[in-house]
């Protein structure tokens, strides 16, 4: 059954068992993570930075920006959370989704080559990277989320 709403839920750590229609937030280490809506039960880790979502909270519900793209999953499931609610949005193309990787990808590198480089110690490098994979346009999200609660723990 595919999840109409997600009511938002403030946590420190991202909890073992994401319960359905919950969008889980850990402000403390900037990331979010909720089963995807359309019922197929995959866990969707979604990291907030300038270059990955933007989350917003109206004190009730929560809205991340931009859309959320399981392309690695089987259901390919396009969609929005906004305001709490899901909002369905078109399949992509293959072509269309290896644009938004490569745009991804540029952003991202533009984004971390702003930064002094002497300020880029070998433990950012190490969760840059495993935010590229977190990204819904790359690998599955089983092993980002893995590493994700081996660094939350
Ligand atoms: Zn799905």
């Amino acid at each position: 059954m595919s999840q109409a709403r997600f009511a938002p839920q403030f946590v420190e750590f991202l909890p073992d068992d994401i319960g359905p229609g919950v969008l889980y937030v850990s402000m403390a280490y900037a990331v979010a993570a909720h089963r995807c809506a359309c019922g197929c039960g995959r866990e969707v880790v979604t990291p907030l930075s300038p270059t990955d979502w933007k989350l917003t909270f109206d004190g009730e519900n929560v809205s991340l920006d931009p859309s959320i793209g399981n392309w690695s999953f089987p259901c390919r499931a396009h969609y929005f959370i906004m305001g709490g609610k899901v909002q369905w949005a078109a399949s992509m193309s293959d072509a269309a989704i290896q644009r938004g990787r490569l745009r991804d990808r540029a952003s991202k590198a533009a984004h971390f080559a702003k930064r002094p480089s002497s300020a880029r110690g070998p433990m950012e490098g190490e969760a840059a990277l495993a935010r590229e994979e977190a990204s819904p346009a790359e690998k599955p999200r089983a092993s980002a989320l893995g590493w994700l609660r081996r660094l939350l723990r």
